[in-house]
């Protein structure tokens, strides 16, 4: 199903979706429940987005008509899963214009995506004396796992900072790789603030110092086309839930040689060639990587959940969700005592704020009450806020179906609640 409307994209300030948006909120049934007896206002995109009903009939289809386990079955349910199964490492790779579908590894998300590379790459190619640069926006997803393995390892993490809008500085960038930095992991757009990194200049730069680099792409991918090629990404990561798609399920993209020279990093069915007592052979990639039995339906389900975004248009939803960020932050800016953190140009849809004599969890709550679902707390960007002198915010985030209106009750919500708490 097409959502795109008969009339071409209009200017990124217009009001009106490039889409049609009545449509597209249609395949959503979740965006007719009440809460607390209001119509809901889902604002927590860039924690969860919702799932279109495309992507729910997956569940049902594969548990009633197609239920197997995958790759070593010869009977036709075994077939037809696993059909459908590496039907979605085709639709990934043409989602992220990978070269060829071998270099798409499913994970269990962004998070798992990352510890791959950490324990597998990490561990075969860091050595005492080596960098890894991180940045100050990171995820505590693209932190921990370096400094799990620094502490075993003997290599040093290193912070690329940010200026006051939560741009990352990309002099002190330049300054800080050099012959001794091996990889550069950094998210392609920040959850907390929105940021969108320059990842393709950061690429080239890091290759230019001899470097790899990771992009965390988990909040990228909802919200813009993304090509790995264009990019020149040596591993790319994110996860369905953020994209429409279900939770349990996520991708890393990698460079064939990387991940063909890379030791397996967890053990099992499925990831070998030959096993004897005398020792084992491991399968080609992807399968290396994907030990034991997958979250098959959710991977099908993925499948559906790009088709989906791509039917719609990557491009056309970036746009869309500019509009809303732009209402929103027009509207914000009239709230006494406001503060917006993450002001970067070009940013995401992602609204970061504090209020003066109203706390970030008490306004989450309050607001909850009248129907709006919004995030309050560190955002796992706890260094980033920190930097910030703050231990928490409210967090707006948008996603393809939200409206003005929906905008238009965020603001008045916050008025509201905002006077009680003071
Ligand atoms: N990286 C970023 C930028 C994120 O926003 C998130 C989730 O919020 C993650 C990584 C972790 O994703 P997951 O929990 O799906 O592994």
């Amino acid at each position: 199903m097409s959502h795109t409307a008969a009339e071409p994209l209009s200017a990124a300030a217009s009001s009106k979706p490039p889409f049609d948006l009545t449509r597209l909120r249609g395949d959503f049934p979740v965006l007719e429940r009440q809460v607390h007896g209001k119509a809901l206002v889902y604002l927590d995109n860039a924690a969860t987005s919702q799932t279109p009903q495309p992507v729910i009939d997956v569940f049902n289809d594969y548990y009633s008509r197609y239920n197997a386990n995958i790759h070593r079955g010869l009977h036709t349910l075994a077939d037809e899963a696993t059909a459908a199964f590496e039907g979605t490492r085709e639709s990934v790779r043409g989602f992220l214009n990978a070269p060829d579908a071998r270099q798409v590894v499913f994970t269990r998300g962004t998070t798992e995506a990352i510890n791959l590379v950490a324990n597998s790459w990490g561990r075969a190619n860091l050595a005492p004396g080596d960098e890894v640069l991180v940045s100050m926006l990171e995820h505590h997803s693209n932190i921990v796992p370096w400094q799990l393995l620094a502490r075993e390892i003997g290599f040093t993490l290193r912070v690329i900072p940010v200026d006051d809008n939560g741009a990352l500085d990309m002099a002190a960038y330049r300054t800080l790789l050099n012959e001794r930095t091996r990889l550069v992991a950094v998210n392609h757009v920040s959850n907390a603030f929105g940021t969108v990194n320059p990842v393709a200049d950061m690429a080239a730069a890091a290759h230019r110092a001899g470097a790899l680099i990771l992009v965390d792409g988990a909040q990228a991918v909802p919200h813009q086309p993304v090509d790995v090629q264009a990019l020149d990404a040596d591993f790319y990561a994110f996860s369905g839930h953020k994209v429409y798609g279900p939770t349990g399920v996520g991708v890393l993209y990698g460079k064939r040689e990387l991940l063909e020279a890379m030791p397996p990093w967890q053990g099992g069915g499925e990831m070998i060639a030959t096993v004897s007592f005398a020792g084992s052979t491991f399968a080609e990639v992807p399968h290396k990587f994907e030990a034991g039995t997958p979250a098959i339906a959710e991977v099908i389900a993925l499948g559906r959940a790009l088709e989906w975004v791509q039917s719609v248009g990557l491009a056309a939803i970036g746009q869309w969700e500019q509009t809303l960020l732009a209402h929103a932050t027009s509207g914000l800016e009239e709230i006494d005592g406001m503060r917006i953190l993450g002001t970067a140009p070009g940013k995401a849809g992602v609204l970061s704020f504090v209020v003066d004599g109203a706390h970030a969890q008490d306004i989450g709550l309050l607001i909850d009450q009248l129907g709006v679902a919004i995030r309050t707390g560190h955002h796992c960007a706890q260094p980033l806020l920190h930097h910030f002198g703050v231990e928490a915010t409210c967090r707006a985030s948008f996603a393809a179906y939200n409206t003005l209106e929906e905008v238009d009750t965020l603001i008045a919500a916050l008025d509201r609640v905002i006077g009680m708490l003071r």
